[in-house]
């Protein structure tokens, strides 16, 4: 791959785009629902007819054919305006419309992967279970053979668009006894199927836009066209999934401390203790410098990974082993860095804020509380480091 570090001027274009929208559009609301923990609709929708939901799915399937380079552009706006919003894109395109291009057929694609794309349906995505986090691949939502379909039973945790979406891609277990190798299924579940119910949503401590839900499926029959990918290779495409989503989560991060880093510019240019703005103390000074540090590196970062990922293609068939690992090592590695470089530059923009930092409503209150799941979902930054560690141990730096 050549060293190609620019955007493109179709790039450049659709982040103009996509910013000036979201700042009409998406900033006005963000604080009343932050304040009113609701899940966006008007805007949401606005986005899906703006085609913001299947960025990078290629346009013969319904998206804007912009790949992971550009779907991190949208990632990385979102993230400067609302980690909710961003949230809620990436669990339906990362988690959602990925194993759908990746692993569908082509009739599961004209079902499912079109209408998602064009902002008419929406994905979430389902894997934790009350027993299973860290651990994911100890599924124990079951899925019986039955006739021609399966029938699923079981109760799923944490569910990210789980209480509005119209599908979601759940992970069962077709033997719970082999585990993640052969024991585990991808099976796309539309929500109005008997016996699918949507049981408490949590109240948390950020992302208040976002509906985090438990799933109950209660003998829920789908068909065998519900199976995506191959009976007991589920557990590989939950993964592949989140080796993209890892990558979008470093964008979001990135786009949450790009906007902290200019509000504390902001703030400490017009603050004055002591008779000088505090943008005048050296002290001040370094925490910035820090900061814009870890936003330059996780810029090269996050594009690096999202430009080899578009390399790649979606075929995952066509993927050497070598490819694979060093794909899965890197997201791991971006999604780490990220989402801890975002604490910490959240951190001290707020810190830079004093105790204004600290009073609710503010966008710098808002951000800080938003980050923190970052370094917890998507695999928690231990599991990171075991990815990469063990990686590492196998094949070297
Ligand atoms: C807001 C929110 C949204 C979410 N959205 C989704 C979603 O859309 N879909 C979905 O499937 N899931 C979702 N999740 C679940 C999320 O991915 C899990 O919470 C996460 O993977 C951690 O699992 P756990 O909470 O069970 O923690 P646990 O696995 O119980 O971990 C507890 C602690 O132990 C550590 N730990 C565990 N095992 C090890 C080990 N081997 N070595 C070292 N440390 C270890 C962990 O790192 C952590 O610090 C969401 C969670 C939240 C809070």
């Amino acid at each position: 791959m050549p060293f190609e570090f620019s955007f493109t001027a179709d790039q450049e274009a659709f982040r103009d785009a996509v910013r000036a929208f979201l700042q009409k559009e998406v900033a006005p609301i963000v604080g009343e629902m932050d304040e009113r923990e609701e899940f966006p609709r008007g805007t949401v929708h606005r986005m899906q007819e703006e085609g913001y939901f299947g960025v990078p799915v290629p346009e013969e399937y319904g998206g804007l054919g912009l790949g992971k380079v550009g779907y991190c552009i949208l990632l990385e706006e979102l993230g400067k305006v609302d980690a909710s919003h961003g949230t809620i894109v990436g669990a339906h395109t990362s988690l959602g419309t990925t194993p759908l291009l990746y692993y569908g057929s082509e009739a599961q694609k004209k079902k499912w992967l079109v209408p998602a794309a064009k902002g008419e349906k929406l994905l979430a995505y389902s894997l934790t279970e009350p027993g299973s986090g860290s651990d994911s691949g100890a599924v124990h939502t079951t899925a019986e053979p039955d006739g021609d379909g399966w029938v699923l039973n079981g109760t799923k945790l944490y569910c990210t668009n789980g209480r509005e979406a119209d599908t979601v891609i759940v992970m069962a277990a077709n033997n719970v006894k082999l585990g993640p190798n052969g024991g585990v299924t991808a099976f796309l579940v539309d929500t109005n199927l008997p016996g699918f119910r949507v049981g408490r949503c949590e109240k948390k401590m950020g992302l208040h836009g976002t509906s985090t839900a438990e799933l109950i499926l209660d003998h829920v029959r789908v068909g065998a066209d519900a199976v995506l990918g191959e009976v007991g290779k589920g557990f590989h495409v939950a993964m592949t999934a989140l080796d993209v989503g890892r990558v979008s989560l470093g964008a979001a991060s990135l786009g949450g401390m790009e906007a902290a880093t200019r509000e504390a510019i902001e703030f400490s240019k017009n603050r004055t203790q002591f008779g000088l703005p505090i943008s005048e103390y050296e002290v001040i000074q370094f925490k910035l410098a820090d900061m814009a540090m870890k936003i330059h590196a996780l810029r090269f970062m996050v594009y690096h990974a999202a430009a080899r990922q578009d390399a790649l293609g979606h075929d995952p068939t066509r993927w050497s082993r070598l490819e694979r690992q060093d794909k899965t090592r890197e997201a791991a590695i971006v999604k780490c860095l990220a989402s801890e470089w975002a604490s910490e530059v959240i951190d001290e923009a707020l810190q830079i804020h004093g105790g204004l930092g600290y009073i609710r409503g503010t966008p710098i209150e808002r951000a800080y509380r938003d980050a923190r799941i970052s370094e917890i979902f998507e695999g928690t930054n231990e599991i990171q480091r075991l990815v990469v560690s063990r990686d590492l141990l196998a094949r070297g730096i």
